[in-house]
């Protein structure tokens, strides 16, 4: 038949087939092609891991889990959604597209959806199915989430050869198609490369109706002004991711920003400070969010318990704003740490109050850190024994 013989393990529709799967490499391909409703799934998965659940019995879950999978910077547990690291496994794939110079795959991608001259993002036949409309559909994901899918990935100007001089972002924040539209509307060779704009007898444009209007001559004076600078030299055009400070593409870059959209931080004071061990920082994380299994929290979702009062004092309720701050053996515990601290004596109402008190005082960071240290581990020495 023609045919050439070929062995195992090959790649089949980006798949691996044939090949170890034993092997963690060969699962890359597969987790970077995961559709939504896997990624659920496999969330589904870690959340239940996290509470100790199990497929028979689930176990309450005492923090939203859209704050566990928020970064420690915006006071979550750093976990990180599966959602933003598979969009932004798929980013790479844009960028690779753009930056790569002329792969195979490259090619027969531009070949059929005829992406020569149009941004990527206009795959020209959407009737094709296949791997590449799908991850297009990565800029509607983005867009809903208030994010310019093209406009993380700039142009290095180089020959200008092929650079779209409208539509690619090689010139100041965003292309020149949005923030000049009028003008854009009136061209008629919407998709030319920069360098087809320059001769040497200067800037070359291809109007459909020259610009005549008031509002189009202030643009076109303004469009004129920023070409001003710019020359092309004999360099091919290379890209930039405008995400780092090297202008080199990461994943971790465009998964921390999704990661920001799609889950629940805050700005508030951060509990991870590093003289703190590991375990106590979560038990005042979880306690920041009101996440300790308290007596009353228990009561509450209906766990059986003996006594809702506090065990420490006659006058309180297990809760956790009265353990770890307003029962007499905590203020007398946080007497002794503002004495460590060489601190005057403030008394809080609420863990968040606590926090936010010791992660605003004083100028000096390491006094700060110290004073965060010594109110998370005062706190919960009291209630896990002694050190
Ligand atoms: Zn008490």
């Amino acid at each position: 038949m023609g045919c050439k013989a070929a062995n195992l393990p090959f790649v089949y529709l980006g798949v691996p087939v044939g090949a170890n799967m034993n092997l963690k490499r060969n699962w890359k391909p597969v987790i970077d092609k995961a559709p939504n409703s896997v990624i659920d799934l496999l969330e589904k998965i870690r959340r239940r891991f996290l509470w100790g659940g199990t497929d028979e019995k689930n176990k309450i879950r005492w923090v939203a889990w859209k704050h566990v999978l928020a970064d420690k910077e915006l006071d979550g547990l750093g976990v990180c959604s599966l959602k933003s690291l598979n969009i932004a496994l798929l980013y790479k794939w844009i960028w690779r597209l753009k930056s790569e110079n002329s792969p195979l795959w490259k090619q027969v991608i531009c070949g059929i959806h005829n992406l020569s001259r149009k941004p990527i993002y206009n795959l020209s036949k959407r009737s094709i199915p296949g791997v590449w409309n799908n991850l297009i559909s990565i800029s509607r994901i983005l867009g809903e989430m208030g994010l310019d899918f093209y406009h993380f990935i700039s142009t290095k100007i180089g020959s200008g050869r092929n650079t779209l001089f409208w539509l690619d972002n090689w010139i100041g924040d965003g292309n020149l198609a949005l923030r000049f539209p009028n003008l854009y509307a009136l061209d008629k060779r919407k998709s030319c490369f920069l360098a087809e704009r320059f001769s040497s007898n200067g800037f070359l444009w291809a109007w459909r109706k020259n610009p005549s209007l008031p509002v189009e001559m202030e643009k076109l004076a303004q469009l004129c002004r920023l070409l001003d600078g710019v020359t092309l030299s004999s360099d091919p055009n290379s890209w930039k991711s405008k995400l780092s400070s090297d202008g080199q593409f990461y994943v971790r870059d465009i998964r921390k920003l999704i990661n920001s959209k799609v889950t629940v931080g805050t700005n508030s004071t951060t509990v991870w400070v590093n003289l703190v061990p590991l375990k106590i920082i979560c038990f005042v994380w979880r306690a920041s969010l009101d996440g300790i299994p308290s007596s009353m929290d228990l009561s509450r979702r209906g766990v059986g318990v003996a006594s809702t009062r506090c065990l420490f004092c006659i006058n309180g309720v297990d809760v956790m704003d009265h353990l770890l701050i307003a029962c007499d053996l905590a203020k007398e515990v946080f007497k002794w740490i503002f004495k460590w601290c060489d601190v005057p004596f403030v008394s809080f109402s609420s863990v968040s109050e606590a926090l936010n008190f010791a992660a605003k005082w004083g100028n000096c960071p390491k006094k700060k850190e110290g004073l965060s240290c010594h109110i998370v581990r005062r706190s919960v020495v009291y209630l896990e024994g002694p050190e």
